[in-house]
């Protein structure tokens, strides 16, 4: 074994959450740092993100969270020219459901630090200021809060594509999207102007001593190193609770297979102003009745007749001249063991395609004929069950855990990166940081939440 040199830090992994923590370390003076991963930077879960980001979230430790990450993105887009086409659109939460059955929804989000909630029904507008879209405010966008619109007219003069039985939508408005690929490129950029070095290489093995962490060994290229360190990350996206185990620690973490796809919208039914849409409503799939005897027969099958979660989502991608859009669902709820080239669902396609067609119309013809080629992504939500990310110490001196991003990584990997610098360099901890570490777990008091619709902030 070759022991070749010593790293103030060393980060196990380069996904958007480890070249983020490289970054912020740099940024605090902390600068032999060095990033380990057997992969390209950025091409696992990160590569798989819809990339898009809010600070709509149904807990304050988790708005606060958000909202801090969204700052430090909109600093870097001033610095950059927008390098990673940061675009405050918003979110816009569909249901067919009448405002009244949004109450207590609505009640829960008026308590919590996002913003403001204007509510407009029947052309009147209670609030701030008149309802308008397109929304598109650039990377600057200076409205939060949500615009409530609880009337099915208000609702299709701004989004005609949207069936007519909308009855209520939800515009979040600190929130849209951002390129993680071009962000998490730029960080690691800078890192590395910064003195930080990444290497290509598997991590095998984390020693430890009476003080705590003592080396960290890998393996390149067949041969196995050890550099020596007094402070590790976890940024192993996926693989954290493998990582962990190497320090004897169990971390309360699992991960679910979620799937997307990209297919070019050669009727334009999307307009390419829309914002992230999200239809909020369980469903069942539109089947005909010989479609429904057969799927009914077919153990294999079978499933598509149940009920499908709400969630579904969908977006217009790339600029306005571009054709693309992309849809997504989270109808996985299984945990699994997570591999490096997982199989998709081969019937996702269709099903994602059906459930948005039944909300927006103008999608129908696609199901006859699907435009090709189908672009697919399949990644996994690494999650605890509170869907609350875990960054600070890992239980052992030097060892600090980056990870459980589940759907919300690329959005959170600014403020994560930061936090666990700060853990590290001992700098000031925001208000945020106990509840997001594993010391969460020590309190009594719970941080999970109940809407009804949307109980932790995964939609
Ligand atoms: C379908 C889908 C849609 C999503 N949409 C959004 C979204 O719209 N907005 C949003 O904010 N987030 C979204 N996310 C979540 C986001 O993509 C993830 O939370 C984020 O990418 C996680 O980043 P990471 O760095 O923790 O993990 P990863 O990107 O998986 O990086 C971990 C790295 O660790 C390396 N590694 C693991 N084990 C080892 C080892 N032993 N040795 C060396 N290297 C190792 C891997 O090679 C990998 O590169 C989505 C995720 C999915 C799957």
């Amino acid at each position: 074994m070759k022991s070749f040199e010593k790293a103030d830090v060393v980060i196990c992994g380069a996904g958007s959450a480890g070249v983020a923590a490289a970054y912020y370390l740099a940024k605090s003076g902390i600068n032999n740092v060095l990033i380990i991963d057997k992969n390209p930077p950025l091409s696992q879960t990160s590569a798989k993100s819809g990339e898009n980001y809010r600070n709509w979230w149904p807990n304050n430790t988790m708005a606060h969270f958000m909202d801090r990450s969204i700052d430090l993105m909109q600093d870097l887009a001033r610095a950059t020219d927008n390098a990673f086409n940061m675009e405050q659109r918003g979110y816009l939460y569909i249901t067919r459901k009448p405002a009244h059955e949004l109450q207590s929804y609505i009640d829960h989000y008026s308590q919590l630090d996002v913003g403001g909630i204007r509510v407009h029904d029947d052309g009147k507008v209670r609030g701030a200021e008149h309802y308008a879209h397109p929304a598109s405010r650039g990377y600057e966008g200076d409205l939060d809060g949500a615009d409530l619109l609880a009337d099915s007219q208000i609702i299709q003069k701004s989004f005609p594509h949207l069936s007519a039985n909308i009855e209520t939508a939800v515009h979040a408005r600190r929130a849209g999207s951002i390129s993680a690929q071009q962000l998490g490129m730029y960080l690691l950029e800078e890192a590395r102007k910064l003195g930080v070095r990444l290497l290509v290489g598997d991590v095998t093995d984390v020693e430890v001593d009476n003080q705590g962490v003592y080396a960290v060994e890998i393996v390149i290229d067949g041969t196995q190193h050890r550099i020596q360190t007094r402070s590790f990350i976890n940024a192993a996206g996926p693989f954290s609770p493998e990582i962990a185990s190497l320090l004897g620690v169990e971390l309360p973490v699992f991960s679910v297979l979620q799937q997307k796809i990209a297919i070019q919208d050669i009727h334009g039914v999307i307009p390419r102003e829309a914002p992230f849409t999200i239809i909020m409503d369980e469903q069942y799939l539109d089947w005909d009745e010989q479609e429904k005897a057969d799927l009914g027969s077919d153990t294999e099958l079978q499933w598509l007749l149940k009920k499908f979660p709400g969630g579904l989502h969908i977006k217009p991608e790339g600029g306005k001249d571009s054709p693309w859009i992309k849809l997504g669902w989270a109808i996985n709820r299984v945990a699994e063991d997570p591999v490096w080239e997982p199989e998709m669902t081969p019937e996702f396609p269709e099903i994602v395609l059906r459930g948005a067609a039944k909300f927006i119309p103008g999608l129908r013809p696609y199901l006859e004929k699907l435009p090709k080629p189908v672009v697919r992504y399949a990644g996994y939500y690494t999650k605890t069950k509170e869907n609350m990310p875990i960054i600070g110490p890992m239980g052992v001196d030097g060892a600090y855990m980056l990870g459980a991003l589940s759907g919300f990584g690329t959005m959170a990997s600014c403020a994560a990166g930061e936090l666990v610098a700060a853990w590290i360099a001992g700098n000031d901890l925001p208000g945020y940081a106990r509840e997001l570490s594993l010391e969460r777990y020590d309190s009594t008091t719970s941080t999970e939440t109940s809407t009804g619709l949307n109980h932790n902030g995964e939609l």
